[in-house]
């Protein structure tokens, strides 16, 4: 006798279906990976434009980048706010990409809202569950990262949360673990990827860029990441990581990005997608 989980919505059914989510005109869990490719943080209208051309021309689906940034250190930039949306906006409309940028708290949601198509909650917020409650007034699709401290169970009822507040646009994030070990930032769980898409029907995607902390590792593990069966694909991208105000680290340069996607068609195409 089948025993229900304890995410009830979220969970895939016997009948295999799987969401299907659609923002600024692209479809995330279809046989196309969606690779979402931009800075850590917006630091000025022509960094982002700048951004946005190289990751348009490298052949990235969409932007991504930080107008509130929730950083370790009270000392370390915050980001540029509202500002930061205007300019990613700005963005946008010179180069038609879809723009994915993160919400905070409550106070920040109608404002992100405004300005993104795909709404990010971050790894330090997976379990902020009023932050999460208050996801269903808003009408765009949701990006949920796993906490770093989060098993998937946790993960899966956070974005039950989410679902039954009223918003089932929800696609989940595998960004890295802590663990004991030091050399990587986090540890990409890779297995988080299938073992997801067998326990819920929404799409997942991986972040290299967070679980490395190191921009050679990048390109090793978006490869994985597409291997396992990830819907797609978040990576940090900065024209001059070496000037960056956050994570330039681990931020690919954009010869590096254009590279990898053509290498990640190959990968897809392996197991029969396409990219
Ligand atoms: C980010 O995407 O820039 C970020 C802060 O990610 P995470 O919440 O996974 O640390
Ligand atoms: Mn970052």
């Amino acid at each position: 006798m089948p025993v229900e989980k304890a995410y009830k919505n979220v969970a895939l059914k016997g009948d295999g279906k799987r969401t299907i989510i659609e923002a600024g005109g692209l479809k995330i869990g279809i046989s196309k990976v969606i690779i979402i490719a931009g800075p850590c943080a917006v630091e000025s209208a022509e960094q982002i434009i700048e951004c946005a051309k190289i990751v348009k021309h490298a052949g990235a689906h969409m932007l991504r980048g930080g107008a509130f940034k929730p950083r370790t250190s009270p000392y370390a930039f915050q980001g540029l706010g509202e500002e930061g949306l205007k300019y990613l906006a700005e963005a946008r409309k010179k180069t038609g990409l879809p723009i994915v940028t993160e919400a905070m708290d409550l106070s920040q949601l109608k404002i992100v809202e405004e300005y993104a198509d795909i709404i990010q909650i971050g790894a330090r917020n997976m379990q902020n569950f009023s932050l999460l409650k208050n996801l269903g007034n808003v009408k765009k699709p949701i990006l949920l990262k796993r906490g770093f401290a989060s098993t998937l169970e946790e993960l899966l009822l956070s974005a039950e949360y989410i679902y039954n507040s009223g918003n089932p646009n929800i696609i989940l994030c595998e960004r890295g673990i802590r663990t004991f070990e030091t050399y990587t930032r986090f540890t990409l769980d890779i297995s988080a990827v299938p073992s997801l898409k067998e326990l819920t029907h929404l799409p997942v995607i991986v972040d290299p860029s967070h679980s490395a902390g190191k921009r050679s590792l990048v390109t090793p593990l978006s490869r994985a990441a597409v291997a396992v069966g990830a819907d797609g694909l978040i990576i940090e991208m900065h024209p001059h990581p070496e000037v960056a105000l956050c994570d330039g680290s681990q931020s690919l340069i954009p010869d590096q990005l254009s590279t990898l996607i053509d290498d990640l068609s190959k990968v897809a195409r392996a197991i029969g997608k396409e990219l």
